[in-house]
């Protein structure tokens, strides 16, 4: 049976860069003689113009039965007085949190042509890939119950709770482990049981789940503030990170910052079938949409994501991951990436090299 994806391109540069990596998936599935039907929806402020609202019901029916999603990005200036509700984001939460997406996969990728983009020295950071798992629909983000009170004397307290059910933990952490086989075969389980009772469990499940059904896997356990430690003063020393939501939340964007080069870097959100919706870890840059200056290789390694986690071809998405590392080899950059002595190419250029790549 062929395998469906759904293509929403949404706001700003969000069509350009899907544009990209179409091209590139049309490519791949002559390559590797992939059946693959590719449907198209709005979302975000693309949605709002035409429907009043940032996800139509239709649209969400047809990410339900889809095998993977790919996101652009959404939002901009012209959505912005629109009411919180209402709000072009408003569509991608709904995606989340309707297909339940409770796994999110963010690679810190960085390829050793961009090492100089980096705040990090050239040697820490060359070559960096690691992947970190966070939780995204529970932990102290969602806990009950939660909120402002005032106590007797006056006072106004603040309170959050930090709760995760076995079942929670055990799937995210499953979705880890099987992530590092298909990796590196290393997980480092990053919690805070010295101090926090729901992470002393996250550990104590981890470690049964490690001995019982993934003796393949080496498994290693960190405190969040070491984690925070290691990760910049040696980030290769990882593989895949797994973490609850909030702990997830500081860790990948200071991993992803490691590389410098936010139009470089993918991101995918898993739920429990499999299903997952793959996007670009930066914003629909609004300003910069229309005029060909958007990096396609973030939108273009979340297709690869998706090829690997979702649809499971392997091979397809080591392609795709090959063909990005040989147009920077021969020195093509968008504005975002380029440096001295590099020839500098638009979005649509960048496009077509991968796809020149893949072909060769
Ligand atoms: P942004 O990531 O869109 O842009 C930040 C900076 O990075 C801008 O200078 C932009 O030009 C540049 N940039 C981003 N992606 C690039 C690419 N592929 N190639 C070259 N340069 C790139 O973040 P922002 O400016 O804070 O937000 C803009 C809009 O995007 C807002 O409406 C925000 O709400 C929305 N947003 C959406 C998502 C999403 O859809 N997942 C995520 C973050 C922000």
């Amino acid at each position: 049976m062929s395998k469906q994806i759904l293509c929403l391109p949404g706001d700003g540069i969000g069509p350009e860069i899907i544009t990209e990596a179409l091209k590139v998936l049309d490519v791949i599935k002559q390559k590797f003689n992939l059946d693959i039907e590719i449907s198209e929806g709005l979302v975000g402020g693309a949605s709002l113009d035409a429907h009043g609202v940032p996800l139509t019901d239709e649209v969400l029916a047809v990410a339900r039965k889809s095998d993977g999603i790919l996101f652009g990005a959404v939002g901009g200036p012209k959505w912005d007085d629109q009411p919180m509700m209402n709000r072009p984001e408003r569509g991608l939460l709904k995606l989340r949190s309707e297909m339940g997406l409770f796994a999110n996969l963010r690679p810190a990728m960085l390829f050793p042509q961009l090492a100089e983009a980096s705040s990090l020295k050239h040697e820490l950071v060359a070559g960096l890939d690691i992947l970190i798992v966070r939780e995204l629909t529970g932990g102290i983000y969602f806990g009950e119950p939660r909120g402002v009170r005032t106590l007797e004397n006056g006072e106004r307290e603040g309170y959050n709770s930090y709760v995760y059910r076995e079942s929670e933990i055990k799937r995210i952490a499953k979705v880890a482990f099987e992530a590092a086989q298909k990796r590196g075969g290393q997980l480092t389980s990053v919690d805070k049981s010295n101090v926090l009772e729901v992470t002393a469990l996250w550990r104590e499940l981890v470690t049964e789940m490690g001995a019982k059904d993934y003796s393949d896997v080496e498994l290693s356990h960190m405190y969040v503030d070491n984690a925070a430690m290691q990760l910049v003063r040696a980030p290769k020393q990882f593989d895949v990170l797994v973490t609850g939501n909030m702990f997830g939340d500081i860790l990948s964007d200071c991993a992803a910052m490691l590389t410098g080069s936010i139009g470089m870097l993918p991101s995918a959100s898993l739920n429990e079938a499999n299903q997952g919706m793959y996007e670009p870890v930066h914003g629909s840059a609004p300003d910069i949409a229309g005029e060909g200056k958007a990096n396609p290789l973030a939108q273009i390694l979340s297709l690869a994501m998706l090829l690997r986690y979702s649809l499971a071809e392997i091979e397809a998405a080591d392609a795709i991951e090959k063909a990005v590392s040989d147009v920077l080899d021969q020195g093509l950059r968008t504005g975002d990436i380029a440096s001295e002595g590099c020839t500098l190419v638009n979005t649509s250029d960048m496009g077509d090299a991968v796809v020149r790549s893949l072909q060769a």
